[in-house]
């Protein structure tokens, strides 16, 4: 949670009500958090405005709580987060991830961007996600002015088994259209055109595209932005929104530190829906656009909020009070941890939900750091799965019983997974095998088809 939004809750917790004053002293510390996060302070101003009216003109909310199902007033610190969290979900909707149509033949979807911002990278997600889809693709490598950046986009094109129009040395514009011919003539459903970028706008490039998409109109013209670039996305979006008709924005580089504010204030400022949000370098990262993850993120308090959301409309009102009351009763098991894994898993990072969640419980104290290192690393997550998965019933309901097999289990003594609190770990010698060794031997032994 960032530290302006946590001051915001302070002042807020033990407070009866929302009165003006209050509101206003809470709100500071929330633009503090805002502008931390590269929300263009225009955007700021409207979201504060936007807030304070909400906060101080609805009542309080009686949510039902606990097993006899009492009215409970919901703490006014809790409700300014959820009022902080539905205004900034509404300034970035609404949610319009799909892609255009053509009326008939293929579909255009053109790429801009400045250099170095993804366009390329994405060019290859999108062509996944459309092949996975069903649809035949081709790729257009219309940045001619580096030729790595036509290898670049041909060895995608290989990995994928997508089609890729080059003509090194040719107008851009010319390659553009003669793409789209041959694109026609094949019966392609999709082309990309991957379009150059320059470290700056300028006015050639911006004429170059324009001639683009005179030329082959294409029913997407996705601006591709790099969340890192913070404070200056607003600009650029500005910039390329001027002179082109821009469908959607995509936001990049959202796997490193971006908060993800240039989100917010491109929406504000251009009213282009966000499509998607590029979450790692792999081709399988690019997430459809939610709000709600964004604005948890932005906020910087994870997603808890959307998480609930989420959570209720993905399993039924009921099941997720009574996880919620599992959870905070201690009678939370390893099965129901593994389901909301599985419901989880797209929610996400994994590392945000963990520090969420009072799972401490489970592991008999704090959560170890090793589960902890995984659960950072999402891929890691099909790890946890396995090992949960290769735990007996009974295991399950009691983990101490699998922490205490992996004491008499077939792997070296030395490798018991330990109980932190009860038997502080001693320091690891060198050639000795660590907990994780024993789950990657119960991973085995499941993957071996000898598990439980
Ligand atoms: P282009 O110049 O706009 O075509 O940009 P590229 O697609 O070549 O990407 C520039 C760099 O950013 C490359 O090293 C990509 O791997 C990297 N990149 C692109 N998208 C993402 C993303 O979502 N996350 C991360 N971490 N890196 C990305
Ligand atoms: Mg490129």
């Amino acid at each position: 949670i960032s530290k302006g939004f946590r001051a915001a809750r302070e002042r807020l917790t033990g407070k009866g009500e929302l009165s003006e004053d209050v509101v206003d002293a809470a709100l500071k510390d929330v633009r503090l958090s805002l502008l931390e996060a590269d929300v263009e302070f225009r955007t700021v101003k409207k979201f504060l405005r936007d807030v304070k009216q909400r906060a101080l003109g609805e009542e309080v909310q009686l949510v039902a709580k606990g097993k006899d199902k009492k009215k409970v007033r919901v703490r006014p610190e809790d409700h300014f987060v959820q009022i902080c969290h539905e205004a900034l979900v509404d300034l970035m909707g609404p949610v319009d991830t799909s892609l255009a149509r053509a009326n008939k033949g293929i579909t255009g979807i053109m790429m801009v961007g400045l250099q170095g911002s993804g366009k390329t990278t994405t060019t290859g997600k999108l062509a996944r996600k459309l092949q996975r889809e069903g649809h035949s693709v081709m790729l257009v490598a219309a940045d001619v002015y580096r030729p790595a950046a036509i290898h670049q986009l041909q060895v995608l094109g290989e990995r994928l088994g997508v089609p890729v129009f080059a003509a090194p040395g040719a107008n851009p514009v010319d390659i553009c259209r003669d793409a789209t011919e041959e694109a026609s003539i094949k019966g392609v459903d999709f082309v990309i055109y991957d379009t150059a970028g320059r470290l700056t706008v300028d006015d050639a490039l911006m004429a170059e595209l324009e001639n683009i998409q005179s030329s082959v109109h294409p029913a997407n013209i996705f601006l591709v932005i790099d969340a890192m670039i913070g404070q200056d996305a607003v600009q650029t979006a500005k910039a390329f929104d001027e002179r082109l008709d821009l469908t959607g924005v995509i936001l990049t580089k959202l796997d490193g530190d971006a908060r993800g504010g240039a989100a917010l204030s491109i929406k504000a400022t251009t009213g282009k829906p966000i499509k998607f949000l590029g979450m790692g370098e792999g081709l399988d990262k690019l997430d459809e656009f939610r709000p709600e993850g964004l604005a948890g993120r932005i906020l910087g308090m994870g997603d808890l909020v959307g998480l609930m959301n989420d959570f209720q409309e993905v399993v039924d009102e009921e099941k997720a009070a009574a996880d919620a009351e599992k959870m905070l009763g201690g009678g939370f098991g390893m099965d129901d941890f593994l389901q909301q894994i599985k419901t989880i898993q797209s929610m996400g990072s994994m590392r945000d939900l963990m520090d969420k969640m009072p799972l401490g419980s489970l592991f008999g104290g704090d959560i170890p750091d090793e589960v902890l290192e995984q659960a950072a690393d999402d891929n890691e997550l099909v790890k946890i799965e396995a090992m949960i998965n290769s735990m007996t019933k009974k295991e399950r309901a009691d983990p101490e019983l699998f922490l205490d097999e992996s004491a008499r289990s077939s792997v070296p003594a030395h490798a018991k997974l330990t109980r932190r609190k009860k038997r502080p770990r001693k320091p690891k010698a060198p050639d000795q095998l660590g907990p994780e060794d024993f789950i990657e031997s119960r991973v085995q032994r499941v993957a071996r088809g000898c598990g439980h």
